[in-house]
């Protein structure tokens, strides 16, 4: 996923070994690393060097919190959401944003 694509306003990262959770706003990280930076590149820019990790030899455990939100939200096949809990949190940002899906549960088959 590219930058420009994660519909939230804010990107929040964590990390296992890091101590503090960090939050950034989406337009400030465009304005860094432009509209086509990937995802994965852009959390692994922000979480390397500020790492904690003790081990050298550990690998950043740095994730994008709201990774399986962003699913829920762009995902229009309910049945591919990873994480269903998290659907009425989706739907509340998708009217927040003016996102447009229309939902439909692809396990179901409608087509009989
Ligand atoms: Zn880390």
């Amino acid at each position: 996923m590219r930058l420009s694509d994660w519909p939230l306003p804010y990107v929040r990262l964590s990390c296992e070994f890091c101590e503090r959770e960090g939050k950034l706003a989406t337009e400030k990280l465009i304005g860094w690393f432009g509209p086509d930076a990937d995802m994965f590149t852009v959390r692994e820019e922000l979480a390397k060097p500020r790492c904690k990790k003790t081990n050298p030899k550990d690998i950043c455990k740095s994730k994008l919190t709201d990774a399986l939100l962003v699913d829920a939200i762009l995902e229009p096949d309910i049945a591919k959401v990873l994480k269903k809990d998290l659907l009425p949190e989706a739907r509340e940002w998708r009217k927040k944003l003016g996102i447009k899906i229309d939902e439909f549960d692809g396990s179901k088959g409608s087509e009989e």
